[in-house]
């Protein structure tokens, strides 16, 4: 039996695991005892990985060849892949040639390794000549982005896993850690004792079941409450005005704006008594060491980046930042999303954290790429991106390695898109996705156990991903597909002159990937391949000449803003985009169950991991449900402004009244949806709304409204 270290591939705590196969099958997983993300342990999803691996689910769920569709709605035919990559080729140069770069759109995902984004960015960027790449994980963290860029100065999160054992109050805002993040919730139930912890959320979830104080805001009401907790925090004379004077700027500004949030103001506005307000101001202002983790339910907002600098405010205020157990720590929901950011592959950066909007750093990773400029013309996020596919304005769409045909909001509009699309192509590892039914070209792509590379984690630690197996069938490595079109593609958009892709494995593409980090805050130019066999995941910045990652930023008060200062943003509370409305009464959350994983392709494969929660439903307070006439297990409907489904429904104690929670995994196999139009559509996103951050353009997942009734 062989033994190989990788990383778990399903979220972004980063669990190092050890990979047991014989004769090219993978036949056990166990949790890594030497990776610091996990010391060993693994939760359900993690402890069951093998089992999504075996030759029964290869052979059912797998796209194990590359297959072409000749009509729109027939069936693929397999292809070889000398001719798939001429196609792919061909068609993306005629539609260059014919639109212009910009008809071109990428669509990546944060489950990409690092290696695979960097060399889709470089054909993106440096070859075709088009900023319209992005990826799924504007879904997950684009507001954490602009949140810590805000104020902060840089998209780096300060803080590290061990900040768990050392803190002395924990504030969870909007993340159910128990269950996305269950080996990061074993870690603080371990330093659970003299721990004090705030949970804020809507739902009374599995994690503020823990708490020992929770506060069940209101949905979209998080701004309000920072707002709020900084006005009694300053009325008490809890603020620290020595480090506010020292290390920040803008504090007169917010000052002024929470005037306003009056304890009674910001207690009826939220749905929370004056008395937690006090309790929860007080346990964050004064306790030696605080922390907050906030997930998703601050990211999937229309004021998304407000939610984010919302609570930085209250560490900077507080000096709850730079020491050990402090500090702000955005959880990142897919196992590389920080890898996407580092790489830049994203329409709102470029590489090493640089910003396409700015012309001194399209040429610096112009200059590193060897190609004479990149493309100057801002490009679509995820939601643009598909409404200009929809618009006729991009005619050809490569997604790699997500399904936008289940997991983006207004499914009708995303439908709508990939119809019209010219071109589509899907490179996946599992026939299953829903997005394969609209695609000409379908690529396979190597899976978890099977390709070679790099990921980040949620703490900005580096691992390696190995692989114990090959690929199966003829599935190839993503970032092998993108360089072997992007070679084609030369051919014809740069004859005669040298590859920009002479990667021939994932670490040469990792090295250029580790170039454009030089003298930026994420510099890892000390570190390689070797290091990491050699001493193990590292956090970044290490650069040349550290001989070890930094756990912890900002540590001297220092940020990295250029006159060094963090600075405090004051945003005016906003509602939701789509406040309940007599027509749709009801606000519909939408979120992850500890053992699923996104659409399922790889989960849905086991039947014991549908012993937790078997099937789709959508859930209700008990008192809702009698005021409804509704029984426990009847089908009901639920409709929004863009579609309807038709599900059962289960009361749902953990919900406040005029709340509903549609859990994210199942799609149209489970679920009957049918648009405004009557068409049948995927899943939850039949229903929710593309409504964004202004700042992020990340959609609000977490809320749209609703109408509930018997079906
Ligand atoms: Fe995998 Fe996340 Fe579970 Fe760790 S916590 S085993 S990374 S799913």
């Amino acid at each position: 039996m062989a033994e190989t270290r990788s990383t778990c591939p399903y979220c972004g705590v980063g669990c190092g695991v050890i990979i047991e196969s014989q004769h090219d099958r993978i036949t056990g997983v166990r949790g890594d005892p030497e990776h610091p993300a996990n010391f060993g342990r693994l939760c359900t999803k993690g402890s069951t990985l093998h089992l999504t691996a075996t030759e029964a689910v290869t052979r059912q769920a797998r796209l194990l060849q590359p297959m072409q569709r000749l009509q729109r709605g027939a069936p693929a035919q397999p292809v070889g892949w000398d001719d798939a990559i001429g196609l792919a080729a061909d068609r993306l140069g005629d539609i260059i040639e014919q639109h212009g770069p910009d008809a071109v759109g990428f669509y990546l995902s944060g489950q990409l390794l690092t290696e695979d984004y960097h060399v889709f960015n470089k054909l993106a960027r440096g070859l075709v000549g088009t900023n319209q790449i992005d990826s799924n994980s504007r879904l997950c963290m684009s507001s954490a982005v602009v949140g810590y860029k805000r104020t902060l100065g840089s998209d780096a999160p300060p803080t590290c896993y061990d900040d768990l054992a050392q803190t002395d109050c924990l504030f969870i805002s909007g993340s159910n850690t128990a269950w996305a993040h269950p080996i990061l919730f074993r870690r603080i139930e371990d330093a659970r004792a003299g721990m004090k912890i705030i949970v804020v959320d809507p739902r009374r979830t599995e994690t503020a079941e823990q708490a020992d104080l929770h506060l069940q805001i209101q949905p979209g009401t998080d701004v309000l409450l920072c707002h709020g907790l900084l006005h009694i925090m300053l009325w008490e004379g809890w603020t620290r005005p020595d480090y506010i004077a020292r290390h920040t700027s803008g504090f007169e500004t917010l000052k002024d704006l929470v005037r306003q949030a009056t304890p009674e103001r910001v207690a009826r506005g939220c749905g929370v008594s004056v008395e937690d307000l006090h309790t929860a101001a007080r346990w964050f202002a004064q306790s030696n060491a605080t922390l907050s983790l906030y997930c998703m339910g601050l990211n999937q907002s229309s004021s998304g980046s407000d939610k984010n600098a919302a609570l930085i405010n209250l560490h900077l205020a507080t000096g709850q930042i730079g020491k050990p157990g402090a500090g702000p720590f955005s959880l990142t929901g897919q196992p590389n999303a920080m890898g996407g950011r580092e790489v830049g592959a994203m329409a709102t950066l470029l590489p090493g954290h640089r910003d396409p909007a700015d012309a001194a750093h399209r040429a610096e990773i112009a200059r590193l790429w060897g190609v004479d400029q990149l493309p100057a013309q801002a490009g679509k996020t995820a939601t643009e991106l598909f409404q200009a596919v929809a618009d006729g304005q991009i005619k050809a769409l490569w997604i790699a390695c997500t399904n936008p045909a289940q997991s983006m909001p207004d499914q009708a509009l995303v439908r709508r898109a990939l119809e019209r699309a010219e071109f589509v192509i899907v490179q996946e590892a599992f026939a299953t996705a829903a997005t394969c039914d609209y695609a000409d070209l379908l690529l396979p792509a190597a899976s978890w156990g099977e390709k070679e590379g790099t990921v980040t984690n949620s703490e900005r630690r580096i691992t390696r991903v190995r692989a114990a197996i090959a690929p199966a069938g003829q599935a190839r490595p993503d970032w092998a597909i993108a360089r072997d079109v992007a070679r084609r593609l030369e051919a014809r958009l740069r004859p005669g002159q040298p590859t920009l892709f002479g990667f021939e494995t994932p670490e040469q593409a990792w090295l250029e990937h580790r170039e454009s980090t030089r003298g930026r805050d994420l510099d890892i130019t000390g570190l390689s391949y070797d290091l990491l066999d050699q001493i193990g995941p590292q956090q970044w910045p290490l650069p040349q000449g550290a001989t070890q990652g930094q756990a912890r930023l900002y540590s001297y008060g220092m940020f990295a803003t250029p006159d060094g200062k963090a600075r405090f943003a004051a945003d005016a509370w906003r509602p939701v985009a789509e406040p309940r409305s007599p027509r749709y009464p009801f606000s519909l959350s939408t979120g992850r169950l500890r053992d699923q994983w996104h659409g399922m392709t790889r989960t849905g494969t086991l039947g014991r991991l549908f012993g937790h929660v078997p099937e789709p439903a959508v859930g209700l307070h008990p008192d809702d449900l009698l005021a409804l006439g509704l029984q426990a297990g009847e089908l009901v409907r639920v409709s929004s402004a863009r579609g309807a489904i038709v599900l059962p429904v289960q009361p749902a104690a953990e919900l406040g009244q005029q709340q509903a929670f549609i859990p994210m995994h199942w799609g149209s196999e489970a679920l009957s949806g049918r648009d405004a139009a009557g068409q049948p559509l995927a899943g939850v996103n039949a229903l929710t709304t593309p409504a964004s951050c202004p700042l992020s353009k990340q959609p609000e997942l977490k809320h749209c409204a609703v109408r509930i009734e018997k079906a």
